[in-house]
């Protein structure tokens, strides 16, 4: 057993909005075993004294893809796995740099991407892996243009850790959620209305039958989890928290009396702004397809206004970002974006405990708490009144140069993200790796 004792810190743990000078943690292995307000008295194998800086849960990311290789998705169905691993070790390593020390993936990552992380093999947040996200025939993660016949990403053709899968149906659907759960998915993605990233389908479709949705969920329950849906507009919203879908991806067109709804059905929100501003700024340059593009606006401008509909009706809301390639390093600006509408300790409430609740894993992650695993970042400074400190905008990320642009990041980091995280996640290994990171960015700043 390896212990830890985390001195003088500040605390934000996550739910209280206000944060406890003076606090003391002791970390036995994975998990936070004692938080105090006084020292505690315990000889641990590792000291370190905070010196009042702000200890905070890390952060969860509940939108993330980390096969986005390339902002142009039908580019990334054609790449191969092993290429996609390694590009997703590169974000995921930045992530984690970030503070993020748990990430919920929307569709691509499976099994081999969370043991990789949990193994200690490589570093990166913990996965909540949804396996292949489920779609309609020209649905939204159906990436085949006009022109294009052959069904490369089919169902029958089982293609593992793609984006999506295409069913059609309830047997299908069935037997293709059936096939996730069985990979070991935390969560059921489904494509319930058009999206930016796919050629064929436009903002406004309605997509899966309420029969082959509600089979969906009824899947996912009997497995004791749950659907997360990509959705924009209210009537898609509405079907599908009517049909038993518990968080709503992007949510951006989102109305009053939609929102009501989620609130009465007890259905999280997770808006992910950071990537149409991502997009807007940098899609073209990048590759995002010109179809996309145009498609973009439809969305971007009623992002922000949805924040403000959301809090009103009181819907859950999760926090997420949703980037795709080198726009991954727009990853913190979400929390920049979100504070034009809301307040710091909402903004990092959600990204903690909230998230947390969401991933089922409350008392588990986001919070600084006895039991808790210890996934724990440290920011210099109040984070409750300086946002800034917890949206570090991370530096130039190529995606072909991932281990380089760690240097850069390492030398220029506004975010100093001192990363504990327990031996299932990172290995003490890892941890020496971090905190000399640390050290060098304490050094380059000064
Ligand atoms: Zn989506
Ligand atoms: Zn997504």
């Amino acid at each position: 057993m390896t212990t830890v004792m985390l001195r003088d810190a500040r605390i934000f743990d996550g739910i209280d909005p206000e944060l406890r000078d003076g606090s003391h943690v002791l970390i036995e292995d994975e998990r936070i075993k004692e938080v105090a307000d006084r020292p505690i008295e315990f000889a641990a194998d590792i000291v370190l004294d905070l010196e009042g800086k702000t200890l905070m849960p890390g952060l969860i990311d509940a939108h993330y893809h980390c096969i986005a290789a390339e902002p142009n998705i039908a580019k990334v169905e054609t790449m191969p796995g092993s290429l996609l691993a390694q590009h997703a070790r590169g974000l995921l390593e930045d992530s984690l740099r970030r503070g993020f020390t748990t990430v919920r993936d929307a569709g691509g990552a499976d099994y081999g991407y969370a043991m990789a992380v949990k193994t200690g093999l490589i570093a990166g947040p913990r996965i909540f892996y949804s396996g292949r996200a489920l779609t309609q025939t020209g649905g939204h993660a159906d990436f085949r243009g006009l022109h294009q016949d052959s069904i490369e990403c089919c169902f029958c053709a089982q293609r593992a850790a793609a984006f999506g899968v295409i069913a059609d149906g309830v047997p299908e659907v069935q037997r293709a959620a059936r096939e996730e759960l069985r990979r070991g998915a935390t969560q059921i993605k489904i494509m319930a209305s058009g999206g930016v990233a796919s050629p064929t389908d436009p903002i406004w479709n309605l997509q899966y039958s309420e029969e082959e949705i509600r089979a969906i969920v009824w899947e996912a329950r009997s497995w004791r989890t749950y659907v997360m849906a990509h959705a924009y507009t209210a009537e898609a919203i509405a079907r599908c928290v009517s049909f038993g879908v518990r968080s709503i991806e992007h949510g951006n067109l989102i109305d009053a009396e939609t929102a009501r709804l989620c609130s009465e059905k007890d259905a999280w929100v997770v808006p992910t702004l950071a990537t149409y501003d991502a997009l807007a700024a940098h899609g073209a340059e990048l590759g995002f397809p010109a179809g996309s593009l145009a498609k973009l606006e439809d969305v971007r401008g009623a992002g922000r206004r949805s924040l403000e509909i959301l809090k009103q009706a009181g819907v859950k809301v999760g926090f997420g970002t949703d980037l795709l390639g080198a726009m991954h390093r727009y990853q913190s600006t979400e929390f920049l974006i979100r504070a034009e509408v809301l307040s710091p300790a909402e903004i990092l409430i959600s990204a903690t405990s909230g998230n947390a609740t969401l991933l089922q894993a409350e008392g588990q992650l986001g919070v600084v708490a006895p039991g808790a695993l210890a996934d724990l970042i440290v920011v210099d400074g109040d984070p409750l009144s300086d946002l800034g400190l917890s949206a570090g905008p991370g530096r130039p990320h190529s995606a072909h140069h991932a281990r380089r642009s760690h240097l850069q990041e390492r030398a220029g980091l506004t975010l100093r993200p001192l990363v504990f995280a327990g031996p299932d996640v990172l290995g003490y290994g890892a941890f020496n790796q971090v905190q000399e990171f640390s050290q060098g960015v304490d050094d380059a700043t000064a």
